[in-house]
């Protein structure tokens, strides 16, 4: 049978010849046979020179997903081998493999998978597909992963918005073996946290912020601390540990306030942690408004910008954020500020953070630049994996 193929007009041909994983439908201008959803096609130029091979599928904007630039099959022996690939690449580079810890094991375009997702928690792994192409290889991704690393179980959880972009339509839910009827405690920095891998945020821990929880915690000995969207408390408990001589945890979602309460307690610093469900907005313009103030304030929203149309009211978002968060900062305070967001460079972002600070005329300082932990690297083919950004400012 001869594969199906599809053709690139000149535009397109740029990206997938320095390997970018995606070929977006307009930058087709054939497709050759009849592929089916998730079919594997080979990417020709418009000279009908072949430059790789990918997972076809009609639904997605992403028409192909690009896997490799030689002529080799796209079958299960060829995910089983980058599947251990990424894992060796966080056992021998990263030296990630205490299995009380946690680790991203798979990080999708940054370990050539794009459109797969998987987190270690302890022995337990969760799965998030994000493509239609990985799923219908989900049995040899799955068996590569249990051979490598012998886990009690296999969640599957996926995005929202996956079955509308992608037309995938997966049930979340044990795939292998037995999943914890509970949570999982793991181990990070000499600290313990409670993780509930069915109905938590991500796959349920923020995994990557953990090395910006270390660099964060180094500031905050002898600090009043504010972890603003605090989610489960892991910058609160990193900082306590740390010494900071108190800390508020805000955040919108009870159900993880409800874990920061019980990761207090693990890590015996219940009696320094004030947890507080509230708007972060609307919570800073309370403190400003009674006067209270912070050594030190941690800003972790979620995502502010989903599309390249909510850029502008994004960047506003992280300005008024910031500059709210400026009026509750005693002098001489620390502001540690993260975007999570993709389409926000971090130029932009340190522009906003840069605009906040003029609007009350209070200099800050850069002290130190961050980013998502190298468990979740970049692939220089498709800089768009580099998505998490932060400053640790010192403010007047
Ligand atoms: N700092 C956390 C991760 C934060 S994720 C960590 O290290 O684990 C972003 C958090 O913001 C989520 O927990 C979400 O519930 C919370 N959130 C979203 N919108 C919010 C709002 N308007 N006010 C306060 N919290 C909000």
């Amino acid at each position: 049978m001869i594969r199906p193929a599809v053709h690139l007009d000149a535009k397109g041909v740029g990206p997938a010849r320095g390997r970018h994983p995606w070929i977006f439908s307009g930058a087709i201008t054939r497709v050759v046979g009849d592929p089916e959803p998730g079919a594997e096609v080979d990417v020709h130029d418009p000279h009908g020179v072949h430059l790789g091979r990918g997972l076809f599928n009609p639904k997605s904007q992403i028409r192909v997903r690009l896997y490799t630039s030689m002529d080799e099959p796209l079958d299960g022996a060829f995910f089983a081998a980058r599947v251990r690939r990424a894992i060796a690449l966080r056992s021998h580079v990263l030296g990630l493999d205490d299995l009380a810890g946690a680790c991203r094991l798979v990080f999708s375009e940054g370990d050539e998978l794009s459109g797969l997702t998987v987190d270690r928690y302890a022995r337990h792994l969760v799965v998030i597909l994000t493509s239609l192409g990985i799923a219908g290889r989900l049995e040899p991704i799955l068996d590569a992963l249990e051979e490598a690393l012998r886990p009690e179980s296999i969640t599957l959880r996926t995005e929202k918005g996956v079955g509308e972009e992608e037309g995938l339509v997966v049930k979340d839910g044990p795939l292998r073996g037995t999943p914890p009827t509970e949570h999982v405690i793991i181990q990070e920095d000499g600290l313990r946290f409670a993780i509930d891998l069915r109905t938590g945020q991500k796959t349920g821990f923020y995994l990557d912020q953990r090395m910006n929880r270390a660099r964060v915690a180094a500031y905050s000995a002898g600090r009043s601390v504010a972890d603003v969207c605090s989610y489960t408390g892991g910058f609160a408990m990193a900082v306590a540990k740390a010494g900071a001589t108190s800390v508020t945890a805000v955040d919108a979602s009870a159900s993880a306030l409800e874990l920061a309460a019980r990761n207090a307690e693990l890590n015996g610093i219940a009696d320094r942690l004030e947890i507080k469900r509230a708007d972060a907005f609307g919570w800073l313009e309370e403190v400003a408004a009674a006067g209270r103030t912070f050594d030190m304030i941690v800003l972790d929203p979620p995502r502010f910008a989903r599309s390249r149309a909510g850029l502008k009211s994004a960047l506003q978002g992280y300005q008024r954020l910031n500059r709210l968060a400026l009026d509750c900062l005693a002098p001489g305070g620390v502001l540690a500020t993260f975007s999570c967001s993709g389409r926000v460079s971090a130029e932009a972002f340190q522009e906003a953070v840069a605009r906040a600070a003029a609007s009350c005329g209070r200099p800050l300082r850069i002290l130190e630049r961050l980013a998502q932990a190298p468990d979740h690297p970049v692939s220089t083919a498709c800089p768009q994996g580099s998505y998490l950004k932060g400053f640790i400012l010192a403010a007047e």
